[in-house]
């Protein structure tokens, strides 16, 4: 047995076997059953297939020039027996996800071209980059990469991380994965704070513990002295398990309204992509749904097949399963590309080479609907009859001021005539905004004046504010939530709400970092919507929470001029003033 010393930061024994994750280098390495090989193999024979595919098009795209030549060398790497095959020999030969299995092929290929004089060849090291990169993103397509990855290890494991952002581990599943340990970290570490939220035993500040753990390997990680045993004798792992981690939350969650310990209301909803996700998302205490992303619904087919009837089905439906909490269902937010057929859409190729999804800056959202009027306006119908079975919120994306929202309420007016003029009767329903474009962020007041709610698209907010594409790696450093302008935008648009006096809620993902819902609530939002998996989280973190406290942390952040200042300032607030995160001081 060897022994790692690092800082304990959160209580309690946790054991299990360790999952690795490089999160800066988006490597993910945990051990298969022998069971799984088989399955792991296909996994890793379907992303070559998919990039295959996708080189194809760009190749069609690009015949005769440089670019395309260099295609057919990333053609000529991908089917090379020495990358994919070798991969899946290795997922084989030491039982591990593909993923690893890809990155070692990498490691030694890289090497190769690394040692090699000619200054061209060496070049090609990057072309290879490129390939097992596009391999790496279509090994979990569609998906939110790790976290789905996650999902799939087996019960139960341990953490070993470079370091663990709060947006994946809020979102863990904290049943499986009995404790974690990271290479970064310090006692104020942002993570550290959530640890203690989560009461999941922890240690950080390993530095090389992803290097010094075998993936596989059982582990044994004591909370409260800083260590991690690595292969422990049985009787310890055993005598873990017999104690249960301890200061573990009790899975008996009080029911709503939650309120921070010095007594405000906190609503939390939940964002809900299909229709079956809604008993998930009750499971979980959502008080409502801020957010129904009712474009899935076209997911794959052509727009004019899913009509007026369909969704009406789709749309009572939610309505009854949340009855009486409200919904929120936002009109489509597709772009041109999600019109067309799903085989059509991933062909938007950029100068680089790399498959990006056409400019969010272009046709998409309430701009499109608004020029497909009969699209918009047959949901709007569906919404309107809908709006008889229960408490129905109607929300327009992406709207950028005033004349968009008047063009869409009219269009909604006409909706409500067809549906009188059926002989049906109309029911109340409330109209809100999606603020996601600076302007419509500066011009809250105004959207405000004209609609019955207001809520913060933060993850396109942040996107077209910093301008930052956050699917484009090169810059996706840069999307910063906690950049000062984002931060002053909110207020902005919080005052304007305020004094409107239109209800206001935040549904990007920001909200769903525990220390950012903190400082949120700092700045005075008190109506959140985030993904499911979320939400027991922020709940019990509201009831720990003094708003009074955040409200001097939220105004002190606010003088400061860059993200890492924020949040560094933000941590250390919270540990300090024990509003988050007290039981280790
Ligand atoms: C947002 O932009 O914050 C949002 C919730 O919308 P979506 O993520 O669907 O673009
Ligand atoms: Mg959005």
């Amino acid at each position: 047995m060897r022994r790692l010393r690092g800082i304990g930061v959160s209580a309690g024994i946790g054991a299990g076997r360790a999952v690795i994750l490089i999160q800066r280098a988006q490597i993910l390495r945990f051990s298969i059953p022998a069971a799984l090989i088989h399955s792991e193999i296909a996994r890793l024979e379907d992303a070559r297939r998919r990039s295959s595919d996708q080189l194809d098009r760009i190749q069609i795209k690009l015949p005769g020039t440089d670019l395309g030549a260099l295609f057919d060398a990333q053609r000529l790497m991908l089917d090379d027996p020495m990358l994919v095959p070798r991969a899946a020999a290795i997922i084989g030969e030491q039982r591990v996800n593909a993923e690893w299995a890809l990155q070692q092929v990498f490691d030694h290929l890289a090497s190769v071209f690394d040692s090699v004089e000619d200054p061209y060849l060496r070049e090609r090291k990057g072309d290879l980059a490129d390939v097992v990169g596009r391999l790496r993103m279509n090994l979990t397509p569609g998906g939110s990469g790790f976290r789905d990855v996650l999902g799939q290890c087996e019960s139960p494991c341990v953490l070993v991380a470079d370091e663990l952002p709060p947006s994946i581990a809020a979102q863990l599943d904290w049943t499986k994965f009995q404790a974690f340990v990271t290479n970064a970290g310090s006692r104020t570490y942002h993570t550290a704070i959530l640890a203690r939220s989560l009461h999941v035993p922890a240690v950080v500040g390993l530095h090389d513990a992803t290097e010094k753990i075998p993936p596989g390997t059982m582990i044994l990680v004591d909370g409260e002295q800083g260590t991690v045993s690595i292969d422990p004798p049985p009787e310890a792992v055993g005598q873990a398990a017999a104690t249960g981690r301890i200061g573990r939350r009790s899975t008996t969650q009080p029911a709503a309204p939650f309120r921070t310990s010095d007594g405000v209301k906190v609503l939390v909803e939940a964002n809900v992509d299909l229709l079956g996700d809604a008993a998930f998302a009750l499971a979980q205490g959502a008080e409502g749904i801020g957010l129904f992303r009712s474009e899935l619904l076209l997911a794959g087919r052509p727009a004019d097949a899913v009509t007026e009837e369909m969704q009406y089905e789709v749309y009572r439906q939610l309505l009854e399963d949340m009855s009486p909490a409200p919904v929120t269902i936002r009109t489509f937010d597709i772009d041109e590309d999600q019109l067309a057929s799903g085989e059509q859409r991933r062909d938007t190729l950029w100068a680089s080479g790399y498959e990006v999804p056409r400019s969010r800056l272009g046709l998409r959202s309430i701009r499109l609907t608004l020029k497909r009027r009969e699209l918009l306006r047959a949901q709007l119908r569906a919404l309107v009859r809908a709006a008889a079975h229960g408490h129905l919120r109607v929300l327009f994306p992406f709207v950028s001021g005033v004349d968009e929202l008047r063009e869409a309420r009219s269009v909604l007016n006409e909706a409500r005539q067809e549906i009188q003029a059926r002989g049906e009767t109309l029911h109340p329903l409330l109209v809100g905004v999606m603020i996601e474009v600076p302007s419509a962020a500066f011009t809250a007041d105004l959207l405000a004046a004209e609609s019955d709610f207001l809520t913060i698209g933060s993850n396109d907010l942040i996107q077209c504010c910093l301008a930052v594409d956050r699917t484009d790696e090169r810059v996706s450093h840069l999307y910063e939530p906690l950049h000062p302008a984002i931060l002053r935008l909110i207020r902005h648009i919080r005052r304007a709400a305020l004094r409107r006096g239109v209800p206001l809620s935040i549904c990007g993902e920001m909200a769903s970092d525990p220390a950012v819902l903190a400082l949120l609530i700092g700045l005075g939002l008190t109506q959140f919507s985030m993904t499911p998996a979320a939400i027991p989280l922020a709940q019990q973190v509201i009831q720990e929470l003094d708003s009074r406290e955040l409200r001097k942390i939220a105004a002190q952040v606010l003088r400061l001029s860059s993200a890492i200042e924020i949040e560094q300032c933000l941590t250390e607030g919270l540990t300090r003033t024990k509003v988050l995160g007290s039981e280790v001081e």
